[in-house]
């Protein structure tokens, strides 16, 4: 009963690295797990004098993100100070957008939460450009406090929605959907390990079916998926027994413990007068040529709906299937590579959705370093296709591929893999298998036919794989009357 008679009101503000060489305002290395203090200069140290120079390809991915959620790019656009003190911002204000933002008024269709065919329409308020802050390390043993400024001034795009989530687990399907776009767009790379995707999340209840929505809250430091969700069903349970006491809820921030599964209040809501916004004046505002943006738009790739519409279309894949296969951009290429090989896209989507993903999560490593390459893997299929080898046989080669990395052809002469086109061979093996499990050869012999199955598979385990299913069908059938 507990929650029954109110229902959340959840807008998220979504901070995704950008993916660049170098930061947003100076030359140095945006990468990630140098030493601390090793990619910093006088620009992202906040010394005084240094002048920032915004980074072009900073700018470009900021508006491919923006295209690939469907928002409009603003053609002029402003950087502002916001300010506020903390140990990891060293010049006391932090470059960003106020304004003037870089896009607005786009929408996303997310997959529903249940993996049913629903879609549910999140609209994107705005998109702006910004620069990370630095990392404080507590090292309470030492007693300590250490600043590591790396990622000061690495380029972030935020990402805001509107109040149009009203569940964590809806919450969560868009930020799942909102990392598939932006990777698609070659946008970001979102590694949240790394510190490539924060959240904050904004939550008020309303009494279901009807209403106002009531005082919001501000959770912050969200860092996964499942942490959104758990802080999100958190703050939304907290807030229902507050109401349902007689209370009211107060406008408040609170910081995400996620060891402890609890917010707590970190202050008073900040308005924005509160960060006194003001134009930088070190960053000339930047006009953007509408061709230029045309170009970029240009550029994207075919995005995850209209290529799971186009394997359905062109490859009569059900939709489910063309749904994993264009989870991500990598999968859909490594999938369409093999099916232009001719083993059919039926077999390949098989193959690929079965052993491929099952290869690729036991040996850890993405796609794009598993070992068995889309070439390969269409000459094992071919090798099938033409009955060189058998099913069970090529499912032997293929997992030799993943282990050694070789070539099928070299796999199947060098472990003698190829099928048996020796009748008397596929006789000898047959007649194994019926001596050792006679009961059943008996039982088979005397008209119980739904054996045969068991019997082939022994032969084909037998044979390793060499034996043609077919052929040991017909030689148990000659050897049993049946
Ligand atoms: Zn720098």
């Amino acid at each position: 009963m507990a929650e029954r008679e109110y229902e959340a009101v959840i807008g998220l503000e979504v901070h995704v690295q950008l993916k660049t060489r170098s930061k947003l305002l100076c030359a140095d290395a945006a990468e990630f797990g140098a030493p601390p203090n090793t990619h910093v200069c006088p620009v992202c140290l906040g010394l005084p004098g240094a002048l920032p120079t915004i980074n072009a390809r900073a700018v470009e991915q900021g508006v491919r993100a923006a295209l690939a959620l469907g928002c409009t790019v603003n053609p002029a656009l402003a950087f502002a100070r916001k300010h506020y003190f903390y140990p990891d911002l060293p010049k006391g204000y932090q470059v960003t957008q106020h304004d003037r933002p870089l896009a607005g008024s786009g929408s996303v269709e997310v997959p529903a939460e249940d993996g049913g065919d629903g879609v549910r329409t999140v609209r994107i308020r705005r998109v702006h450009l910004e620069e990370d802050t630095g990392r404080t390390l507590h090292d309470p043993g030492a007693r300590v406090t250490r600043v590591d400024l790396n990622r000061a001034g690495i380029p972030l795009a935020e990402v805001v929605t509107e109040p149009d989530l009203a569940s964590p687990a809806q919450a969560r399907a868009f930020l799942v959907h909102l990392r598939r776009l932006l990777e698609y767009a070659g946008a970001s790379d979102v590694a949240m390990e790394e510190g490539g995707l924060r959240v904050d999340a904004n939550v008020s209840l309303r009494l279901a079916g009807a209403g106002e929505a009531g005082t919001r809250t501000e959770l912050k430091n969200l860092s996964s998926f499942g942490g959104v969700e758990h802080a999100l069903d958190w703050e939304i349970a907290r807030q229902a027994g507050v109401l349902r006491a007689g209370g009211t809820v107060e406008p408040e921030t609170l910081l995400w413990d996620a060891e402890r599964g609890e917010g707590r209040p970190l202050r008073g809501k900040e308005d924005s007068a509160a960060y006194r916004y003001l134009p930088d004046p070190d960053l000339p505002p930047l006009e953007l040529e509408p061709a230029w943006i045309e170009r970029v738009r240009a550029s994207l790739p075919e995005m995850p709906a209209e290529r799971a519409a186009r394997l359905v279309a062109e490859y009569e894949l059900p939709p489910g299937q063309a749904a994993v296969l264009t989870s991500t951009r990598d999968l859909a290429d490594y999938f369409e590579a093999v099916a232009r090989g001719g083993a059919g896209p039926r077999e390949a989507a098989a193959w690929v959705l079965g052993d491929v993903l099952a290869a690729v999560r036991a040996a850890g490593v993405p796609l794009s370093e598993f070992r068995v390459r889309p070439s390969d893997l269409v000459v094992l299929l071919e090798l099938l296709r033409q009955g060189v080898v058998s099913r069970p046989g090529a499912r032997r080669v293929f997992a030799r591929m993943v282990e050694t990395g070789a070539a099928p052809v070299q796999i199947v002469a060098e472990e003698g893999l190829a099928r048996s086109e020796d009748e008397a061979e596929v006789g000898r093996w047959v007649d194994e298998a019926l001596a050792a499990h006679p009961a059943e050869a008996e039982r088979l012999r005397a008209g119980e036919t739904r054996l045969a199955d068991f019997f082939v598979g022994q032969v084909v385990r037998i044979s390793g794989g060499r034996a043609d299913p077919r052929e040991a069908e017909a030689a148990l059938r000659a050897r049993t009357g049946g």
